[in-house]
């Protein structure tokens, strides 16, 4: 069979362009460590910014939900799958982020798929930023409608597009708000603004930003103190928030009208319920303890300044604005080596490199966490000092 499919020749070439992908096998996780092989290392790659994946209170919520309600779910929430607690989870969520409603998808992907292709189709047109992430990408392909891209924060190439776009019937623009694989913000104001002028709807990807950006950890709408003015706005569980899961945040109409009409949300399994009571738990801890917060961003400034000493070229170390260091090397290969040189001096930032980012900007993606230690964030300088 491969041989008609060809595929033993891609993964042949990707080889040799150093773009091949391979699985780590994590043996245990403990705070900022990861164990391979029998070996301890340090990671600074993970997204659990604020340390939350392996709290001992998640851990009780989710033990304690699987002895009410089982492990599994059943059935889809619009069959018997539907719980109160992922109602519960969904009400607190609003909550969070200060919206009308909001809907809990199994995760993040799927909830940026699910709301993109249920709100706009054909002769409809999505206009979205040059980085958005793979999740949103696809949406705006599957979607059926017209689809533009503007160069990456480009708000006056979005305004050009925008102001072609009236024979449409909608107009979707689409962001990350904190930009994955970059780490910077959209200008949020600003498209906002395009968007009122233009009669277009925004949505928001904050996988990144909840938990993380805003006094409260509400994402990058609270940061900009946008409340009210993003239609749509897209979270994960998964992130800072240290577990799985996706949702969107909005109006009742559009929580109403996404329960109907997204496909992802209607036709796959319900989240698990164990899933439902750890985001609950982390919701609360996020809201009791800002210090986890604040111990994060100052291991961002910590890092930040010890960057710039460094002088990394790829590096523009006086524009980070989140816990995301993207280290830009170039070349996939490179990127690589330089992963690996940092592997076996104990620590663990794996390379990003194309499709995930565009060609010749293969990276390592440094992200801090709230439960680095000084120590942990000097052993990285120190390492990365001798290939500055
Ligand atoms: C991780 C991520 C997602 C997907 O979220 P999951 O919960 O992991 O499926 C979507 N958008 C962005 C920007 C992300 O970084």
């Amino acid at each position: 069979m491969d041989e008609f499919l060809l595929i033993e020749k891609e993964l042949q070439e990707l080889r040799q362009q150093g773009l091949y992908r391979s699985l780590l096998s994590v043996e245990e996780v403990r705070g900022p460590f990861i164990t391979l092989g029998g070996k301890k290392y340090l990671c600074f790659c993970s997204n659990n910014y604020l340390g939350l994946a392996g709290h001992p209170r998640l851990k009780g919520a989710a033990q304690e939900a699987i002895e009410q309600y089982g492990w599994g779910a059943g059935a889809s929430r619009l069959v018997s799958g539907n719980t109160t607690l992922h109602e519960a989870l969904e009400a607190e969520l609003a909550c969070f982020k200060g919206t009308e409603a909001t809907l809990v998808f199994p995760s993040g992907y799927m909830a940026n798929v699910g709301t993109i292709t249920a709100l706009v189709g054909k002769g409809d047109i999505i206009i979205g930023d040059r980085l958005n992430h793979a999740s949103l990408i696809d949406g705006c392909r599957l979607s059926g409608a017209d689809f533009r891209v503007y160069p990456h924060n480009d708000t006056d190439a979005l305004e050009d597009i925008l102001k072609r776009a009236s024979q449409y019937k909608r107009r979707l623009i689409v962001t990350d708000g904190v930009f994955s694989m970059d780490g910077d913000l959209a200008p949020l104001p600003n498209i906002v603004e395009l968007a009122k002028k233009y009669k277009a709807t925004v949505m928001v990807d904050d996988a990144h930003g909840t938990g993380v950006m805003g006094k409260k950890g509400k994402g990058t709408v609270e940061h900009y103190g946008l409340e009210g003015q993003v239609d749509v706005q897209m979270g994960t569980l998964s992130k800072a928030l240290g577990g799985i899961g996706g949702f969107v945040a909005g109006s009742k109409t559009l929580i109403e009208y996404l329960r109907n009409r997204s496909r992802p949300f209607i036709y796959t399994t319900a989240l698990p319920v164990a899933a439902c009571a750890a985001a609950m738990e982390a919701l609360k801890i996020i809201e009791e303890e800002p210090s986890r917060r604040e111990a994060l961003w100052r291991n961002v400034r910590y890092l930040q300044e010890g960057l710039k000493v460094q002088k990394f070229k790829g590096l523009n170390v006086q524009e980070i604005e989140s816990p995301i260091f993207p280290i830009i090397i170039g070349a996939a290969k490179e990127a690589v080596a330089l992963s690996n040189f940092l592997f076996e001096k104990g620590l663990l930032v794996t390379a990003i490199r194309p499709p995930t980012v565009p060609e010749g900007t293969s990276r390592l993606r440094v992200t801090v966490m709230s439960e680095h230690a000084r120590e942990h964030i000097q052993a990285l300088l120190q390492a990365l000092a001798q290939k500055a």
